[in-house]
């Protein structure tokens, strides 16, 4: 017991050395000397806790948990801290803030259903994959209430809201972590808490309910998580301008809340390739699987609709069903929802033709028609129920899928298909189909829940986006998805660290300059021009003649030198990400980015008689909005012309970033704990490496050793002011906080008095608040 008062927590920590590894960990001689339990690493990997007998010299002995007894060397003992933290819920107040006292500490609560934990200023939660007693109105209420101050999503929400009202400022809720690890349930359970406090209206049912709607058409079984979103989108929810309650008057005890619009959501590349392609044991959009289980027997007489076995595009995986998802019962779900978003009857039934018309599209076979290996489709029932269902001539649709029209100059030459060309030509279509489809569906989404409501006052947007990823073998999509996690990195850096950091010495506060990791060279590496790697991807799609091989050969020829770029054989090359290193193959990036629509599936998009031609367009518009700059395409003989692939990603994210930079952001950092999707399994190796991704043990240290908590003078002063007890008429806001400080005898370490602005550790305006709450 002695041993344990005789450590000075602050000390221990505060000494450590500027670790030059992002590995660091407190392991200091001083702390070594004076702890009774260490952690030691075994050779799996995992660390155990071990009780240190006595250290003589260079050695220690230590008696670990089974009984044994082992001899280690002292300087690879981590310390533990004493059990009386044990689960605490904010990382910070561990004494000693090393990986192996993080990852215990996390499990220690998850094992009592505490998956969330707070990392300074970020909210960790761990995946429980089960029901966990934390939801509900009732925590709402408690929460809402400030009854409940344990880490919870609610809290963030809860605080996003104040410092909305407080501030002035529109919020953000930026929810991270890998495939599976609890994004899209954490946003869920976000919009839960901003909806129960914005009752009454009805429109905040309307926005719990579009999320069944995004996805059954958005997600799908993968490897990695039977509901995995293939999109990215922001949900942004305004607040009315009643809800600016001014300053001094809001009372969190009571705050009246009004929350009268809205949503807006900003799909982000929805993975179209799925529609036509997945690999074994995943699934195509849910949606295709609810419909063929659920639809009644009208409809699928109407839609000439049969089981998802019958068709080929849901078949090639090999995968119908997911484990205890009843498809025919969401599908109820899903209808029921599109009802209260105002999608009509008759629209719906349209909505469904479309998917049917891609089922059947698949199935359309092909038979060699001349000498020349060109083909045509054969006329069956697909080919005769694709046209019937997307409304157009069965002639012009044998065209589309048979013959090419190109405009060289000004004349129109057609040429006719190989089977291969026929199948893309097919394939392309079907994509375009759904992905017009899903953007028409996020449009209608929009419309309804903006119906009559001004879009002023404030919002907090949600962000839940795909995770950073790293698979054996990496595409096109990797390649998209983790340039944007990149970029959404660098935000948070930016936010954490560097703004924090150049304020303190803008302010002139005595405050020692801690590093961070900065992730620029990463980003310029794929933004750079002409010399990046969007850019030679973009350059390469142009050329009619660029092949996978030849955009890998020219990315290695002018990004050698690149310190975040290494060529590799063949079509292999890695960028050296953040999160880690990620080797990616080119091939089909090239036809993925040019993502070319044939002008003859254009005209036939455009002119069928169902919702198509609608949604054809406004997703032609939304794909234009705020057009940026990048080449358009000629390739392929001028037969299409329009934006790449990774050059419309590339606007949409800035489109994202500069929403998200206008924003207070808060931070959720979803971390998985196991790759089998089941409830308590803890495995250290996987959680380790995402909580190095995520910066999360960075972010403890920093801000354990700063003053997250900052407020002018001038607002200080007008907002506890009046708490005063002197006369301050006449003094200056610099003159007025310092009196408040005085007052409420705030201690010396626990705040910084900058030129502009006053710095305080965190919790410390806690106090001032519930006074002047009271007052
Ligand atoms: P992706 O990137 O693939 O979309 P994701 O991070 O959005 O993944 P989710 O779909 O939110 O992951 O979560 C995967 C599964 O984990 C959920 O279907 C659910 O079963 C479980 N899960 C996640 N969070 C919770 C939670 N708070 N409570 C109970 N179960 C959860
Ligand atoms: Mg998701």
């Amino acid at each position: 017991q002695s041993l344990i008062d005789d450590v000075d927590p602050d000390t221990a920590t505060m000494s450590l050395p500027q670790s030059d590894e992002r590995r660091w960990s407190d392991t200091s001689a001083y702390a070594r000397k004076k702890i009774l339990q260490s952690w030691i690493q075994l050779p799996s990997g995992n660390w155990e806790l071990g009780k240190i007998l006595s250290t003589s010299g260079e050695e220690s002995v230590i008696n670990l948990p089974d009984g044994k007894v082992i001899k280690v060397i002292s300087e690879t003992l981590v310390p533990a801290n004493p059990d009386i933290l044990d689960g605490v819920d904010d990382l910070m107040q561990l004494s000693y803030l090393n990986e192996p006292s993080v990852l215990y500490n996390l499990n220690y609560r998850y094992n009592q259903d505490m998956i969330y934990t707070k990392a300074g200023p970020v909210l960790v939660a761990v995946n429980p994959f089960k029901e966990v007693p934390l939801y509900g109105n009732r925590n709402i209420e408690a929460y809402r209430k400030r009854s409940n101050e344990s880490p919870h999503v609610y809290a963030i929400a809860d605080t996003a809201i104040r410092e909305m009202i407080r501030d002035e400022v529109n919020q953000s809720i930026i929810i991270s972590g890998e495939s599976g690890a609890g994004k899209t349930e954490t946003a869920k359970i976000a919009m839960q808490y901003l909806a129960a406090l914005g009752g009454g209206s009805g429109i905040e049912y309307e926005i719990l309910k579009t999320n069944p709607i995004l996805e059954a058409f958005g997600n799908a079984k993968t490897l990695r998580n039977d509901n995995s979103s293939r999109f990215g989108k922001l949900i942004e929810i305004h607040f009315s301008e009643s809800g600016k309650i001014s300053g001094a008057q809001v009372q969190t005890s009571n705050l009246v809340f009004f929350f009268f619009a809205c949503y807006s959501n900003y799909a982000v590349l929805l993975e179209k390739s799925r529609v036509v392609q997945c690999a074994e044991g995943e699934r195509s959009y849910h949606i295709f699987y609810q419909l063929c289980a659920g639809a009644s027997p009208a409809l699928r007489e109407k839609l000439n609709l049969t089981s998802a076995h019958e068709y080929k595009y849901l078949g090639q995986s090999n995968c119908y069903s997911i484990n205890g998802v009843d498809d025919a019962e969401r599908f109820r779900t899903v209808k029921e929802a599109l009802d209260i978003v105002h999608v009509s009857k008759e629209d719906q039934e349209s909505v469904f033709a479309m998917l049917a018309a891609v089922l059947w599209l698949g199935n359309v076979t092909f038979s060699v028609v001349d000498n020349e290996n060109h083909v045509e489709p054969v006329e069956d029932e697909s080919l005769s129920t694709v046209a019937k269902l997307i409304g157009c001539n069965i002639n012009d649709l044998t065209l589309t899928l048979s013959k090419r029209k190109m405009r060289v100059r000004n004349d129109t030459i057609v040429q006719k298909l190989t089977l291969p060309q026929a199948i893309d030509a097919r394939d392309a279509l079907a994509k375009s189909i759904y992905s017009c489809l899903f953007d028409w569906l996020v449009e209608q989404i929009n419309k309804s829940l903006a119906v009559g409501k001004r879009r002023t006052g404030r919002s907090i947007s949600i962000l839940d986006i795909y995770g950073f990823e790293s698979f054996d073998k990496n595409s096109f999509e990797q390649f998209c998805i983790n340039y944007a996690n990149e970029r959404l990195q660098q935000h948070f850096n930016r936010h954490l660290f560097k703004l924090e950091q150049e304020e303190y010495i803008q302010d002139g506060i005595d405050w020692t300059r801690v590093d961070f990791e900065d992730n620029q060279d990463c980003l310029s590496l794929f933004e750079k021009k002409p010399l990046g790697l969007l850019s030679l991807l973009d350059e390469e799609s142009t050329f009619p003649n660029g092949t996978d091989m030849t955009l890998a050969n020219k990315l290695k020829e002018h990004l050698h030198s690149n310190s975040c770029f290494r060529g590799d054989k063949g079509k292999l090359f890695t960028v050296v990400h953040y999160a880690g290193e990620v080797t990616y193959e080119t091939t089909g990036f090239l036809e993925k980015n040019r993502d070319l629509l044939h002008l003859d599936s254009i005209h036939l998009l455009s002119s069928c008689s169902c919702l198509l031609p609608q949604a054809f367009a406004s997703s032609m518009l939304i794909q234009s909005e705020k057009p940026v700059a990048g080449p358009l395409y000629k390739a392929g003989g001028a037969d299409s012309q329009r934006l790449s692939v990774a050059t419309k990603f590339k606007g949409q994210l800035f489109q994202l970033m500069q929403r998200l930079g206008n924003t207070t952001p808060h931070f959720i950092r979803c971390i998985k704990p196991n790759n089998v999707q089941s409830p308590g399994l803890y495995e250290q190796g996987l959680v380790l490496q995402q909580l190095r991704c995520c910066g999360v043990l960075e972010v403890v240290r920093i801000s354990r050793s700063g003053f997250p908590t900052r407020m002018s003078h001038q607002k200080f002063s007008r907002r506890y002011g009046f708490l005063l007890v002197e006369n301050i008429a006449d003094k200056d806001p610099l003159s007025v906080s310092v009196a408040i400080l005085h007052q409420f005898n705030i201690l010396p370490e626990m705040y910084q008095v900058g030129y502009t602005k006053l710095f305080f550790r965190t919790g410390q305006i806690g106090v001032l608040e519930d006074t002047r709450n009271r007052t």
